[in-house]
Formats: structure tokens, C-alpha cells, sequence
């Protein structure tokens, strides 16, 4: 049989879901910091809105591969399946070592500059889950690239909730017929 590698959008939000719950992310930590990050500038926001931006996000095609490819390269690292001097740099989440942040800019870069911005402010002051993930991956575990990818979905939700919040700001007062978009 040939090996499956196209998955519909819903096959691809429960294996990212499920991926992350095997590593010790659920959705709702996620929703949580981009509630924390939001309800800063909007005080309108709901979880609701922010855990619905999450399981948007995660039925991506883009951030499916991202997911599962992040979250193997951090389990192969606990299991010494690389070679040194790779395999030592990832054990150690070097703070030089900037691929893990790669991916979290372009999960972040799908909601623009400000996505990107949101994720700068979390991967900085590292919130909720991401401290536990970053703490954590300095015993045992390896979560080198877990702390990225999941505080970039984070700020990505955060984004996509405040461009919710636009859409509707500016739907109160609109001058022009407008097509409904999918945001
Ligand atoms: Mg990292």
C-alpha cells in the first residue's frame, strides 16, 4: 500500500492535537497564553475566540508539518538518535542554535509582522506552558523545539483573535458592500 502523506484539514488538526498531548501541550495551555497575550489590548476577547484560533491554526498544512516534524526532531533528541555534534547542541537547547526559533517565526509569520512581533513577546517572557516546556527540557526531556513551535501558535491565535476583533470593529461602520472573508 502506498504510505499516506496528503491528510484533510480535519485528519491534520487531530494528529497535531494528539501530537501535542503525547509531549504535554493541550490546546487549552495554548489558548490560555494567547487569552493572557490578548486581553492586553482588547478586553472584549474571549477563550472561546482564542481556543477556536488554535484549532484553526493546527488544521494548517503548513503548521501540520511543522508540528510533527518539531515535536520528532525533540523525541529523537531524547533518545540519542543523532550524531554529535547535532545531537549535543539540541540536548542542550543552545541559546545560539536559533533553527527552533526559525520555525516559530514562520508558524508566527502566517498572521504577518504582528504575529511575528507576538511571538517575539512570548518567546521573550515565556508565559504559561512555554516556561513549563522550557524548564522541563533542561532535565530529562528535550523540548528544544516544542517551546517554539507552541508559543508561535499561541501568538499566531492571539493575531488571528484581534483580526477577528478588527473585522468586527470595522463592520460596525461600514461604508462599502463587502463579500464576507475567512479570516
Ligand atoms: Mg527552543
Amino acid at each position: 500500500m502506498k504510505p499516506k502523506v496528503y491528510f484533510s484539514r480535519e485528519e491534520m488538526f487531530t494528529l497535531n492535537r494528539d501530537r501535542l498531548l503525547e509531549r504535554g501541550v493541550t490546546l487549552r495551555d495554548i489558548a490560555e497564553i494567547a487569552f493572557k497575550q490578548q486581553s492586553r489590548y482588547n478586553d472584549n476577547i474571549s477563550m472561546t475566540m482564542c481556543m477556536e484560533s488554535v484549532e484553526k491554526i493546527l488544521s494548517f498544512r503548513d503548521i501540520f508539518h511543522i508540528v510533527q516534524l518539531g515535536t520528532e526532531i525533540d523525541r529523537l533528541t531524547e533518545q540519542k538518535a543523532f550524531r554529535s555534534p547535532i545531537q549535543d547542541i539540541m540536548q542542550a537547547d543552545l541559546g545560539m542554535f536559533g533553527i527552533d526559533e526559525i520555525f516559530g517565526l514562520d508558524v508566527a509569520s502566517n498572521y504577518g509582522t504582528i504575529g511575528q512581533t507576538n511571538f517575539g513577546d512570548i518567546d521573550v517572557n515565556k508565559p504559561g506552558i512555554v516556561k513549563k516546556l522550557n524548564d522541563d527540557g533542561k532535565k530529562s526531556q528535550c523540548h528544544t523545539f516544542l517551546d517554539d513551535i507552541v508559543g508561535a501558535i499561541a501568538a499566531a491565535a492571539s493575531t488571528r483573535v484581534a483580526q477577528i476583533i478588527s473585522e468586527e470593529e470595522a463592520n460596525k461602520d461600514m461604508h462599502y458592500t463587502s463579500i464576507r472573508l475567512d479570516i
